[in-house]
């Protein structure tokens, strides 16, 4: 194999680690989590499973659905690794071992997990999604993309609202789903009318 060299070894190696995790984020959720939440029904199954723990199902589960899940999910991280061996090895497999380790961490809100603030300044001046931040995606699976890096989330619900809107059905879908949860709302803020107009004439 013949090595590509950006001067110093360890230049190489850092570029190799970074290009791991920033391509390989964005290969990642651009072409297997967001065409899971358009058009798939395995990740939406495993991973936004509410009845299981999200701590077993990342990292104890041996459920062969998840684990399928995961490894979908880690196939562009690796692609982008085998291509970044020939800037260096050991970036490259060292981009993969910090990918697994956020995997880890960013499973942890959890198990308790809270980061202190100095962190959170940390994470969100390098765009770094906090296991707080991937904690809201569990809750709500149309918010916070992006695995490693948030600022994948918003080009990656962009890109779920655009080929939602080309099917008609799914439009449809989406759009009584809005207009449900717009007279739930609507019900709600009623009630509260009410109970004030109660108070004030009691
Ligand atoms: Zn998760
Ligand atoms: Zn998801």
């Amino acid at each position: 194999m013949n090595t590509i060299s950006l001067g110093l070894p360890l230049f190489s190696a850092v570029a190799a680690t970074f290009i791991v995790l920033l391509v390989g984020d964005f290969a990642s959720t651009f072409f297997y989590h967001v065409p899971q939440h358009v058009w798939g029904k395995l990740h939406l199954r495993t991973h936004h499973d509410r009845r299981r723990s999200y701590w077993d199902h990342a990292v104890l589960s041996k459920d062969p659905q998840v684990l399928l899940d995961g490894f979908l999910g880690a196939v562009p991280y690796i692609v982008v690794a085998i291509l970044c061996a020939r800037l260096s090895v050991a970036g490259a497999a060292l981009g993969l071992i910090l990918g697994q380790l956020h995997v880890w961490w960013r499973h942890t809100t959890e198990l308790g997990w809270r980061t202190p603030a100095w962190g959170v300044r940390l994470a969100r001046a390098f765009q770094i999604v906090l296991p707080e931040d991937h904690d809201g995606h569990h809750r709500n699976p149309e918010i916070e993309f992006g695995d490693i890096f948030r600022f994948y989330d918003a080009p990656a619900r962009a890109t779920i609202a655009f080929f939602r809107n080309l099917d008609p059905k799914r439009r449809t879908a989406a759009l009584r789903r809005m207009a449900a949860a717009r007279r739930r709302a609507a019900a709600a803020s009623m009630a509260m009318k009410r109970r004030t107009v109660v108070k004030q004439t009691s």
